[in-house]
Order: structure tokens, then sequence, then C-alpha cells
């Protein structure tokens, strides 16, 4: 390899199946790639370990050391601590309570680590190379086993006061509802998850409810009806609370049937003003499996052209390494 003037970038999206990585190219394309089934019941320890042999198995690394020091940015499938680089739960990795990744990462890896929310990271991807392309004002919001969001406004990703912005799947939709993963009771995501469609269905998963509701069985149909409704007025609500120009959605969910989506969109209008609502595109998100990938390469990007975390993350105290330290 030639020398390179800033190092390569490698990402990372642990999910709650998978751990993937890839190597980022000049471009900024996915090259190089890996995937290790996660083993998520095993705690942090183990998924820190997978990661780490993910990275190297993508990435230069000859006779123990690095040939070239990676910039390693990794996606998880809950909120963040964006600063402190501190995963703050997540209910699809087991024991997943105030784990300082990137510390771990950064002590394992000997190189420098970003970690962020696949939620949000996914919202960065679509933004700049999907369904959101050219639209300043713009939130992803993914349904599936839980519900996620990310926002693009002003053209910057907002992160909020720590970075865990965008947690849409908590609104209260339904007061004294099902109890949600978080504690409070009625959550979108109690009950227009996958998780939460399956349960209120009587499936095992929200495929089958979907399968049953074609077959016209009268309570998956409005098991998914009311879970559409309940998604489109929260869209509505998002649409009325930030004027946003655009709104991609994706996640399992949305891919179970046109009806869904069309019971979500003709919620969408009666949660928002008439006017907000027709500035407002609706669209499916285009960037599948990948989104988390090339959120993280996107963040890495920005880190290496100064406009990312570490300028930050250094304001506020933040410890950040040096490349190939200690
Ligand atoms: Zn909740």
């Amino acid at each position: 390899m030639p020398p390179l003037s800033s190092p390569p970038i490698v990402a990372v999206d642990v999910g709650g199946t998978w751990v993937r990585a890839a190597l980022a190219e000049a471009d900024g394309s996915l090259g190089r790639r890996h995937r290790v089934a996660t083993d998520a019941s095993a705690g942090p320890a183990a998924v820190v370990a997978q990661v780490a042999a993910a990275v190297r198995a993508v990435t230069p690394f000859e006779g123990g050391g690095w040939s070239h020091v990676p910039l390693v940015a990794v996606a998880v499938p809950g909120p963040v601590d964006l600063y402190a680089g501190v995963v703050d739960g997540t209910p699809n990795l087991a024991g997943w309570a105030k784990v300082p990744l990137r510390r771990l990462l950064e002590v394992e890896l000997r190189c420098r680590c970003l970690v962020d929310h696949d939620a949000t990271l996914a919202a960065l991807a679509e933004q700049r190379r999907g369904a959101g392309r050219g639209f300043s004002n713009f939130a992803y919001i993914t349904v599936s086993t839980g519900i996620g969001a990310g926002l693009v406004l002003d053209g910057r990703l907002y992160r909020g006061g720590s970075g865990r912005a965008g947690e849409f799947g908590h609104m209260v939709v339904r007061p004294d509802g099902p109890l949600c993963g978080c504690g409070n009771r009625g959550c979108l995501e109690a009950v227009a998850s996958g998780t939460a469609i399956a349960r209120e269905g009587g499936h095992g998963t929200a495929e089958e409810v979907a399968r049953a509701a074609e077959e016209g069985e009268p309570r998956a149909m409005a098991v998914l009806a009311e879970a559409a409704r309940s998604l489109g007025l929260a869209v509505g609500a998002l649409i009325n609370l930030l004027d946003l120009e655009c709104i991609a959605l994706g996640g399992g969910v949305l891919g179970s049937g046109s009806r869904f989506w069309e019971q979500m969109v003709a919620a969408v209008a009666e949660g928002s003003f008439a006017s907000m609502r027709a500035d407002c595109r609706i669209l499916r998100a285009e960037l599948g499996e990948d989104q988390g990938l090339l959120g993280a390469v996107e963040l890495a990007l920005d880190e290496l052209r100064g406009a990312g975390l570490g300028v930050r993350g250094l304001e506020r105290g933040g410890e950040l390494p040096s490349l190939g330290g200690q």
C-alpha cells in the first residue's frame, strides 16, 4: 500500500444479529468486508473482541501491528453518550449498561475509535447518499424490532445535548398502554414496532401478522391498522414540530406490505398541518442493510475533515488518544 495522508477508515455495524465491518474505499464506498454472527448473549467483552477481530480482518494488519493505523467508526443499536463513547444500554445486546465501548476498543485496537447510535448514522447516510439527498431538514425513521430515528436539521446531524437525540420510538402515543422496554407505558415502540405487532397480533413475528392480515384475519388487520395509525400520527407530530422537507422510513415492518404504508401515510395527514404535510416528502429509505456502515464512513470522514466529534469532545474535556498511541 502507498503511504497515506490520512488513516484508512474501517466502518463497523454492531447489530443484534451480525457484527459487520468494511474497509472504506477512497471514494467512500465499501470495500473489503467481514461479517460474523453477534455473540449477543455473551456480554460486552465478547462483542468487543468480535469487533476487534472484524476490524483486523478487513484492515492491513501484519505481525501483530497495523501497517496503516485506521480510524474506526462503530454503529451500535442503542443510545450512546457520544462525548464519552459510552453505550447506554441496548435491548438487542445482553448486559450492555453503561459500556465504555470507545475506550474498550481503543485499548484493544490501539487506534482511534468513534461510536454512535446506528439510527443516527443511518440518517446521516440516507441524507448524504440515499432518500434524503438534497434535503437539509430530514428525518430517518426505522421500524423493525424497535423504533428509532435520526435527524438532520439545517444540513447538520442533530445530536442534542449528549448525543442521544432521536428517541422517536419512545414518544408516548397511548397513555396507560403496553409497558415499554424503557420502563414507560404506551410508547410508540410498544405499540407499532415489529415486536409489539407480533405480540398484539398473536403471532411469532410481525411478518406472520402481516400474512394473516392479508388472509383477512380480523385481529391481525386491526393490530396492523392501529400500529400504522400510531406511527403516522407520530410522524405528523414530527413534521409539525420540525418543519421537515423529507422523511425516509425503513426497517422490516415497512416492508411487510403496501397497505401498512398507505395507512401510515393517511394518518400523517391526520396528525399534521396540511400545508406543512404538503411540503414534506415521505419516502422509503434507499440504502438497506448498509446504512449503518455507510453512516459510520461518513462519521469518520467528518472527523478527518475536522468537522466531527473529536473537536467537541476535546472541548468538553474528553480524552482522545493519539493515533497509534498506547
Ligand atoms: Zn419506551
